[in-house]
């Protein structure tokens, strides 16, 4: 599910040029043969509940840069659809602040709450809407945060976002003719004026 995103693009030059690099991890791979990864839910409900001890299991295989014992600078995150809300300023922090960060995706009906409980993970939700599952939350962050990394995005790239940028922008032709109608670039950005155009930009971003 992944490959295909990461191969492209920024990520895929950042983790080509070794600022990023993402390892995966699955609980299925812990299971004994005739184990089950999930089970039914406590309490009744629909679906099925994936099991705590797979997930703990591989939690201790993983291989973080400064060891898995040092919590300084390890972020846990499980995602789970009730979590903290995602933002671009939490992917600034979190690049800022951790060398490593372990993603835990949920599937079916989530992931028993004593995973989140023993491993002291922060549940994160990438919005208000539900997901088959944790893949492509997990996609979200990692494209998100490794753009905050240093070198990541190209010297002008990461110029353009630390000053202002806007989300409406405009390229050629000046005037698009579209049945019948003509759609115009905002004046303001042909003026020259760069006081304007950052203040019009600004006003664009609120
Ligand atoms: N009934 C569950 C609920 O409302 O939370 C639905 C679980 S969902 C089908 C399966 C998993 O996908 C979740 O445990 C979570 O890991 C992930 N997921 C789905 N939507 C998400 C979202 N908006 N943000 C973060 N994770 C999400």
């Amino acid at each position: 599910m992944f490959d295909s995103y990461l191969k492209e693009s920024i990520i895929g030059r950042a983790i080509k040029d070794k600022k990023i690099s993402i390892k995966f991890y699955n609980p299925m791979d812990f299971c004994k043969p005739k184990e089950r990864v999930d089970g039914r839910p406590y309490g009744g409900g629909p679906g099925m509940v994936l099991r705590p001890e797979f997930f703990l299991k591989t939690f201790g295989k993983i291989n973080l840069r400064y060891g898995v014992d040092v919590k300084k600078k390890v972020k846990i995150v499980l995602f789970s659809t009730s979590g903290k809300k995602f933002t671009t300023s939490y992917a600034k922090t979190a690049a800022k602040k951790y060398s490593d960060i372990i993603l835990i995706s949920g599937r079916y009906e989530g992931i028993d709450a004593r995973v989140q409980k023993i491993l002291k993970a922060e549940e994160i939700s990438i919005g208000d809407y539900v997901l088959t599952g944790g893949e492509l939350p997990a996609m979200v962050l990692i494209d998100s945060i490794s753009r905050q990394i240093p070198g990541v995005l190209g010297k002008y790239e990461s110029l353009e976002e630390e000053r202002v940028s806007s989300s409406e922008v405009y390229t050629r032709p000046e005037i698009l003719k579209y049945k019948g109608k003509k759609y115009r670039v905002p004046k303001v950005l042909l003026s020259g004026n760069h006081k304007n155009i950052e203040e019009w930009k600004k006003n664009k971003k609120e």
